[in-house]
Formats: C-alpha cells, structure tokens, sequence
C-alpha cells in the first residue's frame, strides 16, 4: 500500500490550469471564446487564422471597440469581465461572454499574445503571457480593434494532447464552431484561414440563407427555403432550411440560435427532428438555421462551462413553435418539375432535368408574371392547393397509381399509395379517437429476443393507445389479439417480424415509425383500381391532414405541373 499523502494547497499554476481546462477542452473552444470577445466587442469583421488544427497557432483578429491599457491588463486573470457586475445581471445576460474566465484560462494552457486599441486611446497597447505570467506589456501599433494570439495549446499538458484529434480533425471542429457563429450573426464578416488556406468567408450580408451558401456551398442555395415566422408572446422562431432534395446524413446542418448565441437544446433539437423525421427520407438530415429570439431573462445560459448548452424557460411552446414552422415548410409543398424547367432534346419531352442557373445569378425581383415565387408563397400556395385539390377537376386515375386532377393553374398528380399513407399516419397519429382496435379472429404469436421483451413490455400500453392489444404469455412471448384499424384501410396488416421490430425499436422514435409501418402496409396499394367517388374521398381526407405534400416515409406525393410549364414547353407565347 502507498502511504497516505498530506492534504496541500495546489500551487497557483496547477489550479489555473485545472479550471482552464473546463472551458478550453479544445483549440475549437479557443476560438469559440476569442469570436465571443469579438462579437460582444462590436465587430463587424472578424477575421480567424489558424495553423495545426489551431494547436500551433490562432489568431483572432477584430474591429471591436478594443482595450486600454489597463483592461488588456486586466481581462487575463480570472473572473474578471466588464459584462456583468450584480448577481442581478446573471438573470439576463445578452452578452456572449459573461464568466470572465476564456482568457484567464487562456493563457493558462498557451502563450498568448494580445494587441488591442481602444477607440478613445490614442496608441495601441501589447501584453504577452508566457505560462500564465505577464512578461511584457507595452505601446505597439494597431488600429481600433483587437488581434488574441495563442500559441502552442496545451503544450503543457501532455495529457491533454493526446486526447485531442490530429490537426486535420481538429481543424474540421473550428469550422464548424466558426460556420455556428457566422450564422448566428449573419451581419457581421467572418473569414477563416486554416493552414494560409482559406476555408470561408462571409460578407455580412445579413441574411442567414446568403451565409448558408457562403460556409456550406453555394449549392444548397437553390434548395434553402425561408421558414415561415412564429411569433408567441415575446418569443420569435424564424428561419431558413433545406427542402427535401438538400439534405444530410448527420444532424451537423442544423443549427440552433438563442438570442444570438448558438447552442446546444436538446428540447429544441428533439422538437425539431420529430418535426423532420416524417417528412425526410429516413436517415437523412436538413440542413437548418433555427433563430429563436426571447426575453434574455427566458434563457439562462449559466448552466454549463462552455456556455454551449442553455435552459430555456419556456422550452415547451418554443418546441411547439419550431415544430410548427418545420412541418409547413417542409410538409406542405408539393414537387414541381426543376427550376428549369425538363430539356427538350429533338422536339421531344425528356425528362432531363436542366440545373438551374439560379445561384450565381443577382437575387430576382419579383416579376409580375408571377412566374417566381418566394419559397414562402410557396408554401402559402402548396397548403392552399392541397386544400382545393378535391374540388377541382378529377380527370381519372393514371397508371393505376395516381389520380389526375386539373386546376386553375395546372396539372396535379397525386400518387394514391403515399397520399393513403399519410392520411393514415396522420390518423394514427392522432390516437384512440380515430383508431379502433379491430380483433384477430386467431391471436398471433410474437417470439422476440429477451432484451427486447423488456422493451416491448414498457410499452404495451402505448401499443394500446395505438390499437394494439398484446399479452404477455411467456418470458419473450406476447400474443397479438388485436390490430388498429384505421378507416379506409385496407385489412392486409398482420402482425410480423417487420412490425415486431419496430414495436420494439431501441430509439424513442418508434412510435413514428411504428406508425409509419402500419399505414404502409394498410394503404391503398399502387395497381388497385379506384373509383370517382374514392379518389375524391382521398383528396378531402389529405386536404385535411398536415403535411399533405410527404408521405411519412419522406417521398413527395404531389406534382405540379402548371400551365406557365406547359407553356414554355410548348412554346405557346
Ligand atoms: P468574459 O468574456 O466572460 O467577460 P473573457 O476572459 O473572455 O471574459 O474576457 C475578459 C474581458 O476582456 C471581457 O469582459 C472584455 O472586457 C475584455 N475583452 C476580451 N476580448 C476582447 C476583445 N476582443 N475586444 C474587446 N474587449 C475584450
Ligand atoms: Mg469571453
């Protein structure tokens, strides 16, 4: 056994290096913390430079209102901040930084250099720190602003090293906490340069869909579509994000922004993705801005070291907010032929789609032809097109797969299948009210594996509200009684391995796509014949459900094919 050792006082430099290392963990977090500085400084341009994945160097340089003498002096020892003052202030905070402990920490783990002028000073002023000491402060030559140099991050900290990524993943973390800030504060010009490369640059443009172009490609910008804004109370949730054809495997693309500070909600980030996952093809992410505007007092940003992650005091109906917006944006527009509109190759229609030039070209004022549309009369127009679609002119069924009607403007065609499924996912979503639970005339016996038995067990009673009614006959076997019955559906449902597995899917998205698996598998199938009187029937009941533009797999169900199409096909001028 080793002896005991003595209880001692850590030496000043070991507790500095400690705390840092709760809010640097990583050179992203360095940067994360200098572009705080900038922004609640005033910058309209910030400018960061990084070499080694930002372990040999950053450099962060903006135009704020800079540091005397005395505050460049000051801001690097712990807990000190010109931001808040009173234990008031921490109920509302509306600056980024408010901890007083980034630079502290800071130059407890790196050498850090600091130039800064102050715009009432009449020179600039330089302070150097070498582990964790102040070794030079002088007059140096900058104009307004302030330019943070750190050098050598954890070089210290050996332990620390090793537990980071190589340079090249570390890098791809400052983009994405750069691209995080960009977005959230699209006025302000950012540029990022890693290793004399430069990965991005925005032009403060102020609009968040031109900064989506400008740090993920401009190649989503055709895809981006302006979310409709939400206003309750005091609490605003506006927005831009991807359609169905631009999207992502991993959540990356979404970004969520609180008063300005980008942050981690799981609440929100959970509203969000029930929002999307029945209208994206499964596996799939958007991409998307969410701005969430609310009384600093709603938020309390003091709940974690990073700041990264935020209580919002009235989580719930900005939730419901955010969902709201989701589903109209993504959920209510039908598909229509490219941009383009389909190239003509020897007098003949094909289907070739002809990229759309739109993206490099100066933004489109509105012409009065009404030929272009904000993506929001879109929306606005997809909604109330899907409600007149039952009162237009039903002209037959094509291919025995999709009803044709015609309208005002064009031509529509819905795939029966998919609008079936959706009215009945909707249906099902809404509960006991509109399910019944119809009996099995035998009970059908379910074999599942015991980890899942456990699950399964946990949610019988959700089962029930579904419509299922399940017992429990032996360790890992239940018996299956009765199957919801939706109306209009077709009575092909047995209970099987598929929708065994996802009664008990791991993930809390089971529900979904349980419900999904039933209305697929008692819709209307392609192939079957319908009646005039059941076609429209399946028009009013889609009219009524709340995303009638996507099945719940994500598939669209609708096509557009107006006469401004036709016409310009054709060339009927
Ligand atoms: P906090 O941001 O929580 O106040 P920091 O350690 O990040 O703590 O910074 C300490 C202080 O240094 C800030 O309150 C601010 O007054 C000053 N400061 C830091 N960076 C800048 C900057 N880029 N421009 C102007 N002032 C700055
Ligand atoms: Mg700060």
């Amino acid at each position: 056994m080793t002896p005991p050792r003595r209880v001692a006082q850590l030496p000043p430099i070991l507790i500095e290096r400690i705390a840092a290392g709760e809010a640097i963990e990583r050179p992203a977090a360095a940067v994360k913390e200098l572009i705080e500085n900038a922004l609640d400084a005033g910058a309209r341009e910030i400018s960061i430079d990084i070499g080694g994945g930002g372990l040999d160097i950053i450099r962060v340089a903006d135009d704020g209102h800079g540091m005397d003498a005395g505050d460049a002096e000051r801001a690097c020892q712990r807990h000190t901040s010109s931001k808040i003052s009173t234990v008031d202030d921490l109920d509302s905070i509306r600056s980024l930084g408010f901890r007083g402990e980034a630079l502290a920490s800071l130059v407890a783990v790196a050498q850090v250099t600091i130039v800064t002028a102050w715009d009432e000073g009449p020179a600039a002023w330089q302070v150097v720190y070498r582990d964790g000491v102040l070794v030079h402060a002088g007059p140096a030559a900058r104009r307004v602003g302030t330019t943070v140099t750190v050098r050598n991050l954890f070089a210290g900290l050996p332990g620390r090293r090793k537990f980071l990524g190589s340079g090249a993943s570390e890098a791809t973390r400052v983009v994405q906490v750069t691209r995080r800030y960009a977005l959230a504060h699209p006025a302000v010009r950012f540029s990022l340069v890693s290793d004399a490369r430069l990965t991005f640059r925005t032009t403060g443009s102020g609009r968040v869909d031109v900064v989506m172009g400008e740090t993920w490609g401009t190649a989503i910008r055709a895809g981006l579509l302006e979310l409709p804004t939400k206003l309750e109370g005091s609490a605003t949730v506006s927005g831009w994000m991807g359609d169905r054809s631009t999207t992502r495997p991993t959540r990356s693309g979404i970004i969520i922004v609180v008063n300005g500070r980008p942050v981690q909600s799981s609440g929100l980030q959970e509203a969000m993705e029930s929002a999307y996952r029945p209208l994206l093809p499964r596996g799939r992410h958007p991409y998307a801005t969410m701005q969430i505007h609310c009384d600093a007092s709603d938020v309390d940003a003091n709940i974690h070291p990073a700041k990264t992650e935020v209580l919002l005091r009235r989580e719930r109906d900005i939730g419901g907010m955010v969902m709201a917006v989701v589903r109209t944006a993504l959920g209510t527009m039908p598909d229509r032929p490219p941009e383009g509109g389909w190239q003509r190759q020897s007098g003949q229609l094909s289907l070739v789609p002809v990229p759309s030039s739109e993206p490099s070209q100066p933004p489109r004022i509105r012409e009065p032809s009404g030929d272009y549309e904000t993506p929001i009369d879109r929306m606005e127009r997809g909604r109330k097109l899907v409600r007149e679609l039952p009162r237009m002119q039903l002209l037959g069924q094509v291919r025995r797969a999709l009803i044709l009607v015609e309208g005002r403007d064009g031509l529509y065609m819905v795939d029966q299948h998919r609008a079936h499924e959706r009215v009945l996912f909707e249906q099902l979503a809404a509960g006991t009210d509109v399910v019944a639970a119809q009996s099995l005339l035998e009970p059908v016996a379910l074999e599942l594996k015991r980890h899942e038995a456990v699950l399964f067990q946990s949610r019988l009673a959700a089962l029930r509200e579904l419509g299922f009614s399940i017992e429990r006959v032996g360790d890992v076997t239940f018996l299956v009684h009765a199957i919801p019955s939706v109306a209009g559906g077709a009575a092909s449902l047995t209970p099987d391995d598929e929708l065994s597995r996802e009664m008990s899917w791991p993930g809390d998205n089971w529900h979904d796509r349980l419900r999904t698996a039933v209305a697929c598998r008692s819709a209307l199938r392609r192939g079957e014949v319908l009646q005039p009187a059941a076609m429209r029937q399946l028009l009013l009941d889609l009219a009524a459900t709340d995303s009638p533009a996507v099945c719940p797999h994500g598939s669209p169900l609708v096509l557009e094919v107006t006469g401004r199409f036709l016409e310009r096909q054709f060339d009927w001028s």
